[in-house]
């Protein structure tokens, strides 16, 4: 995989780990016998999402930002710092193009250093609000440069340059992955996303905020799917990507909401808030070229299944919070 033919067990850096989708990544690749460095500053992610694995031999957690440079001696690094929800993202937007500008150059120049394959994780984001539907690989987006979102989503296209230029410069072995709107155990209570917002509301017996009319669409891939083809591309060779991942099920977000309702049940109802600015009208995977490049693997988890059990993770923490206590 790297450079050197090393003796030892094989070690990833996963930045980001302590969040949503680093967390279950961590998990898994502590599980497939890897030494695992999860590198963290805690701005979106908790301790709390690795807590279990602390103190296992082959696990170490480091509180780090990667806008700082960061050395160790890995064979693999898993990009996933970066707070990807809009309330997370708006909050501190100079940072979040920091993280990923400064902080994707600081990971690709160590795998540089050490001889490291680096995987980028990605956005559907660099779509934009897209004039193409479904989204191919090969289509540029429609992206504005000056809104709200544009930290994030160009701070993820200027990411998404840095990994191919260091890839024809100096031959650093990338992979590049845009990950569709993903959702599961370990998504934070307050960060403001769709699945998590209305989850939340539904439990707590409040209205479920709809942006505009709700007519809107995304496509909601469940964790353990996005994981698994995360780890099935880290590991394949000959393709750098770009490549879509996620899941090409597409729902309004009305039509969330209403199966949200339907499985929460209680006495919440729809309540109908302004759309934010530059949210992007359609969302939908082409999964062609993935599934090329990923024998096998298929997004198999349905919206309902899926919600289902983000619903039972949800219920159980915010149980947990509530009987945590105060000092
Ligand atoms: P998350 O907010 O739960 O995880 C991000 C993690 O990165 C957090 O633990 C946070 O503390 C950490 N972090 C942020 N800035 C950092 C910095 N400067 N240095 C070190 N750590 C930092 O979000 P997530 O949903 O798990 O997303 C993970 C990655 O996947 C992000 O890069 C995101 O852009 C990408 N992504 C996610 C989705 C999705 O639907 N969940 C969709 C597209 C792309
Ligand atoms: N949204 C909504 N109510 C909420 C949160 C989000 O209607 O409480 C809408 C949001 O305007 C967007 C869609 O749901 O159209 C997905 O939003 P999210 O923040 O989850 O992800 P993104 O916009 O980045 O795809």
């Amino acid at each position: 995989m790297t450079k050197s033919n090393r003796l030892r067990t094989p070690r990833v850096l996963i930045a980001g780990g302590a969040g949503f989708i680093g967390s279950h990544l961590c998990d898994r690749y502590v599980a497939a016998g890897w030494e695992v460095i999860c590198v963290d500053n805690f701005h979106t992610g908790t301790k709390d999402n690795v807590r279990h694995l602390v103190g296992h031999p082959r696990f170490e957690l480091v509180r780090h930002d990667i806008v700082e440079p960061y050395m160790a001696e890995v064979d693999l690094i898993l990009n996933f710092a970066c707070p990807a929800s809009p309330v997370h993202y708006q909050h501190n937007p100079i940072k979040t193009m920091k993280t990923s500008v400064l902080g994707t150059m600081n990971l690709l120049g160590l795998a540089h250093r050490v001889g490291a394959r680096l995987l980028q994780a990605s956005t559907s984001e660099v779509y934009g609000d897209p004039l193409q539907h479904p989204q191919t690989e090969a289509y540029w987006g429609n992206v504005n440069p000056i809104g709200i979102r544009s930290c994030y989503d160009e701070g993820k296209r200027a990411a998404e340059t840095l990994c191919f230029d260091y890839h024809r410069q100096h031959g650093v072995d990338i992979r590049v992955i845009r990950i569709f709107n993903t959702y599961g155990p370990r998504m934070a209570a307050d960060d403001g996303r769709v699945v998590s917002n209305f989850i939340v509301q539904a439990l707590r017996g409040e209205d479920l905020t709809i942006y505009g009319d709700g007519n809107q669409t995304r496509s909601f891939c469940y964790a353990d799917n996005l994981v698994e083809g995360i780890i099935q591309f880290a590991a394949t060779t000959g393709e750098t990507g770009p490549i879509n991942l996620g899941n090409d099920g597409e729902f309004t977000v009305r039509e969330l909401a209403e199966e949200v309702l339907k499985q929460v049940g209680g006495k919440s109802k729809i309540a109908y808030m302004p759309l934010p600015s530059d949210d992007p009208k359609c969302r939908r995977p082409d999964l062609s070229k993935t599934k090329s490049v990923l024998k096998g693997w298929e997004p198999t988890v349905p919206l309902a299944q899926g919600i289902a059990r983000t619903i039972a993770y949800f219920r159980e923490s915010l149980a947990e919070t509530a009987n945590k206590p105060t000092f």
